[in-house]
């Protein structure tokens, strides 16, 4: 596990607020990256101040994500230690039905993770 710390929102009339949470251990399929720089754009607004009326609070608005990587698992082979890496708005989804096969993992029949707001598929807690 590792210490985090952010900037979150806690309620949809707050401020943000200094934030700071557990992040599980990485898996073997897992890139870490130190955060350099995060763009906001109009839909972290709107999950920040649940226009949508689905945003579990607190919740770290921001999934335009510039990061250098830190560690990678095992089983990964496109990135090493040091590169420049960009995040957007989903960080995983099942990478074994048709539409994740076919590099379309928006539609992932067993449902992506986005960035915040969605369980990790790889834990217990939200
Ligand atoms: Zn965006
Ligand atoms: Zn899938």
């Amino acid at each position: 596990m590792s210490q985090t710390r952010a900037y979150a929102a806690f309620a949809e009339d707050k401020p943000l607020a200094p934030f700071s949470f557990e992040r599980r251990q990485p898996r073997p399929d897992d890139v870490s990256i130190e955060i350099l720089y995060c763009g906001v754009c109009h839909s972290d607004l709107h999950f920040a101040y649940n226009d949508w009326g689905m945003t579990r609070y607190p919740i770290v608005p921001g999934h335009e994500i510039v990061g250098r990587v830190t560690a990678v698992g095992d089983a990964v082979s496109h990135f090493k230690e040091g590169d420049l890496v960009g995040v957007g708005c989903m960080v995983d989804s099942c990478r074994d039905c048709q539409p994740c096969r076919e590099g379309v993992e928006q539609y992932c029949e067993n449902g992506f993770t986005m960035t915040y707001g969605s369980d990790d598929r790889h834990t217990t807690a939200a």
